[in-house]
């Protein structure tokens, strides 16, 4: 595979450096700093919207469907170049990442025609309902009901670690139509408008004090027929092809493991060791851990490419996604145990001991809340044991 750019792919990316030196200002860094939650999705919208009107969102989609008719290589030598950046969270990415290339392949026309380009530019914020209080990898043995009524459904249940629901305008919803089947064929999915009257949203608070995750509870909600995304029971299959697209979505990491490497290279750099005086990177065994971790770090983003190449374009990911999945998450947490450890060997003043853990120790739960996300390590493992590998179940 020949990684170096095309002409074409060359000039997109010195097109989106040159629009990210002249959108993402300090000046926009510190105004998004500055506002609360609500604030910072306003602001993101508006980014999403600016981000689309450069060309630089679902480049990979059909135009019809607000894309650019572009290659699935030049989608990722944006999000590349924006990992670089160190660019804003990526708020609209369940929607566009995952949710949107799920309803290509299994949606109505005028469910693709309505939400699609409505996803790409920034007016649908979307999010994901499938984990339960009981069913999280065990999803199948999720209990949301949706009982069909002559003009739709009626959904009673509750969902949890609904990420970014509270500011969310849809959830695709998996529910239980037919109680009686077997448990993977009595599942449906549906576009639910979170405004809809019988939901609350109930924002949990995490050990960092974030709130990005939430409750849903459904209380006789009532859903129009048209609510209702692929076959009625054919839930199972919506849920694995977006979770496909989701381990695939979530690998992207591959791209952030290279900008932790070089963070923890200057970390290494930077900061003398206790015993010796000398910088971390001249101790020998540090020093070979993290050469070991800047191979790591290059195999990722090469999985990146090469397990994109292996993607059919509208095609839905086999078992290279929660390959990429696992070693991209697993590497990122594994730099960030490093960093710890060159912390503690380091002679730190009171305020750079500070600065660093507030910088490290952030990163690092959102570190381990991705080896969860989108299915654990553990499931990750068991996939391509039976899929890429062969084994025996
Ligand atoms: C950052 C983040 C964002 C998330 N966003 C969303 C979202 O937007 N929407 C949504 O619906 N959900 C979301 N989730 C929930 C996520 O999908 C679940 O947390 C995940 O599927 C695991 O389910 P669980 O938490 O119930 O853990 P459990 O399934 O209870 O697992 C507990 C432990 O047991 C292990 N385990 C379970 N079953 C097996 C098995 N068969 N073999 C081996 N080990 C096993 C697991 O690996 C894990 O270590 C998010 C989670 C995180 C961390």
């Amino acid at each position: 595979m020949d990684l170096s750019d095309s002409k074409s792919e060359a000039r997109l990316r010195h097109d989106l450096q040159s629009w990210l030196g002249q959108n993402l200002t300090p000046e926009w860094r510190a105004q998004y700093q500055a506002l609360d939650g609500a604030g910072q999705i306003d602001l993101l919208r508006q980014w999403q919207k600016a981000m689309h009107e450069a060309g630089f969102v679902a480049r990979a989609w059909p135009k019809e469907y607000g894309g650019q008719d572009g290659s699935l290589n030049e989608q990722l030598i944006i999000f590349e170049e924006l990992a670089k950046a160190d660019a804003p969270p990526d708020v609209f990415r369940i929607g566009v990442r995952i949710i949107a290339p799920m309803l290509m392949a299994l949606a109505r026309p005028e469910q693709k025609d309505f939400f699609l380009p409505r996803m790409a530019d920034g007016t649908f914020l979307w999010s994901q309902g499938f984990s339960e209080p009981g069913a999280g990898s065990d999803l199948v043995s999720l209990r949301t009901r949706a009982v069909a009524v002559d003009d739709g459904y009626v959904v009673n249940g509750q969902k949890v670690w609904n990420t970014l629901g509270q500011h969310a305008d849809y959830c695709l919803l998996l529910a239980r139509t037919d109680p009686e089947a077997k448990p993977h064929k009595g599942l449906s999915a549906f576009a639910v408008k979170l405004d809809s009257p019988g939901i609350r949203i109930n924002p949990l608070r995490q050990i960092n004090g974030r709130r990005d995750f939430n409750e849903i509870f459904f209380d006789d909600v009532k859903l129009d027929a048209s609510a209702l995304v692929g076959e009625l029971n054919g839930g199972w299959g919506v849920a694995m092809t977006m979770l496909g697209f989701e381990r695939r979505g979530v690998a992207v990491l591959g791209f952030a493991c290279r900008q932790h490497y070089a963070r923890l290279l200057d970390l290494a750099e930077t900061v003398r060791l206790r015993q010796t005086g000398a910088p971390a990177i001249e101790h020998p065994g540090l020093r070979a851990k993290l050469v070991a971790l800047g191979i790591q770090a290059r195999i990722a983003v090469l999985n990146n490419y090469r397990f994109a190449a292996m993607v059919p374009r509208g095609g839905t990911p086999g078992p290279e996604a929660p390959m990429q999945k696992l070693h991209s998450t697993e590497l990122n947490k594994k730099m960030h145990d490093f960093a710890f450890e060159i912390m503690k060997a380091a002679d730190l003043s009171e305020q750079s001991s500070r600065d660093l853990f507030d910088y490290w120790g952030e990163e690092y739960i959102t570190t381990i809340g991705m080896t969860i996300a989108g299915g654990t390590a553990q499931i990750q493992r068991t996939i391509i044991g039976e899929r890429a590998l062969g084994l025996p179940r």
